[in-house]
């Protein structure tokens, strides 16, 4: 029994042991599952925490895509309602640097972003402004002398007469006469340059320009006149103000104005004044009247002049004049937000280099290698919607091309198809280059007006 007994003993000690062991397994089993449990969940967490991440990446990488994409495909460019193209007659690379030491080392030409290099050449090497003016003006090419015809002394339809012709006003400044061969070759057409002031207002009389500011009154009187037209007066009958001084207006915007602040050529800048900043400023208040948008032309004319009678101080006073007009166009431009300015020039006059000076002291010692153009590139600055198009080297017969297609202007077939056809092939227009074409080129320059005028001056070296 007692065996008996011990053994009943043992097989409640075992099934003891067997509950225990059991429930032991259990809880151990529990406690797995709970492992086993959060694990599961873990691995679930962290599967849906990657494809989280999976499809934050894709949608991350659909965006980078999309940016690029915009940025492959930019949005149509911006153009422009209005263009300000401003030439320095003469001014080259060293006539800015000059006024830069000057002005304490800047320059409103500072502000327009867009830097570029233009070549200057016509249908001879060397420029003179008559031509260079009409490759700007017309998108052709010509010879020296010619004032908006081609080799063939065919009128070339400049971008004035395509600008009024498409509704947008139009206006022309400078501080030489109104006549004179760079404002003449965008609105008129003659086979010389020289002796052709009165045929030049004459052809005014029959544009649409709303604004003419420069000297060169005389012309349009009728006591100096062989036709004895009073083209004052028929001005003020089309609806002109003709003034002589800006200040007649005060700040009235009239409609169309005519200014001519001189019988014939402006003084210079010491006693001109701020005629070109001031009109530069009162011309775009009066084209910005035109809800189509307007072309203008600003010409800093002598600087050029400066450059003939080899005279730093002449170049820096004009320099600087040229450069306050700047940055009025640059203000109106910045207030407008719709206008693109140009800044460039014709050629470069005088060989001119700067060889010694001092910064601090605002001063330079320079040389001319010569008191005519040469065929050195000049400088092109732009600002605006569209100014991007002016960066990098281009040739003066795009600054037509480009204006037009940033105005939406319709350009003349056969310069259109010129244009296309020397980018293709890569070829410039045909340049004469030997010394006969220099020759040729001094020729029709002197006899201008301005020859006389700066004899004295000619001396100083
Ligand atoms: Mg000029
Ligand atoms: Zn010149």
């Amino acid at each position: 029994m007692l065996h008996k007994g011990y053994s009943l003993v043992l097989t409640a000690l075992a099934f003891i042991a067997f509950a225990l062991t059991f429930m032991a397994v259990k809880i151990g089993n529990a406690d797995l599952s709970k492992t086993t449990a959060n694990a599961s969940n873990t691995t679930q967490t962290s599967i849906d925490s990657i494809d989280n991440q999976v499809i934050a990446k894709e949608v991350a990488i659909k965006s980078v895509r999309t940016e690029a994409e915009k940025i492959n495909t930019p949005p149509p460019p911006a153009r422009p309602k209005n263009i300000i193209l401003m030439i320095g007659d003469g001014m080259g690379i060293t006539h800015i640097t000059a006024a830069t030491i000057y002005n304490k080392n800047t320059l409103n030409l500072e502000r327009l972003p867009v830097v570029g290099l233009m070549k200057t050449f016509s249908t001879q090497l060397i420029t003179d402004s008559a031509a260079s003016a009409t490759a700007m003006a017309t998108g052709k090419k010509t010879y020296n002398g010619a004032i908006a015809m081609d080799a063939r002394k065919n009128k070339l339809k400049t971008i004035v007469e395509i600008a009024e012709d498409k509704g947008l006003a139009t206006g022309i400044v400078t501080t030489s006469s109104v006549t004179h061969a760079t404002p003449a070759a965008f609105y008129s057409h003659q086979p010389r340059r020289s002796r052709v002031n009165r045929e030049v207002s004459a052809e005014f009389m029959t544009q649409g320009i709303e604004v003419l500011m420069g000297g060169g009154k005389r012309y349009f009187k009728k006591e100096h006149r062989q036709d004895k037209r009073d083209l004052l007066r028929e001005l003020r009958r089309k609806g002109y103000t003709v003034v002589d001084k800006l200040s007649e207006v005060g700040k009235d915007v009239p409609r169309k104005m005519v200014c001519l602040i001189d019988d014939m050529q402006p003084s210079g800048y010491n006693k001109r004044g701020d005629f070109l900043p001031d009109a530069t400023h009162k011309a775009a208040q009066i084209l910005d009247r035109d809800k189509d948008g307007f072309f203008m032309m600003v010409e800093g004319a002598q600087i050029d002049w400066g450059g003939h009678s080899r005279n730093s101080k002449f170049i820096i006073n004009e320099m600087l004049d040229f450069d306050r007009s700047v940055g009025k166009a640059i203000d109106f431009a910045e207030a407008d937000g719709e206008t693109l300015v140009i800044v460039t020039s014709d050629h470069e006059t005088g060989g001119y280099s700067i060889n010694d000076g001092s910064l601090k002291k605002g001063e330079v010692k320079t040389k001319f290698t010569d008191d005519y153009h040469t065929a050195t590139m000049v400088p092109l600055y732009a600002f605006g919607p569209g100014a991007e198009q002016f960066g990098g080297t281009i040739d003066n017969t795009e600054i037509f091309i480009k204006s037009c297609q940033l105005l939406d202007l319709e350009i003349p077939k056969d310069i259109l198809e010129a244009y296309q056809k020397q980018t293709d092939n890569g070829d410039s227009a045909e340049i004469g280059a030997d010394s006969t074409d220099i020759m040729d080129a001094h020729g029709p320059v002197f006899d201008s007006g301005f020859g006389q005028r700066f004899n004295k001056s000619k001396t100083k070296k």
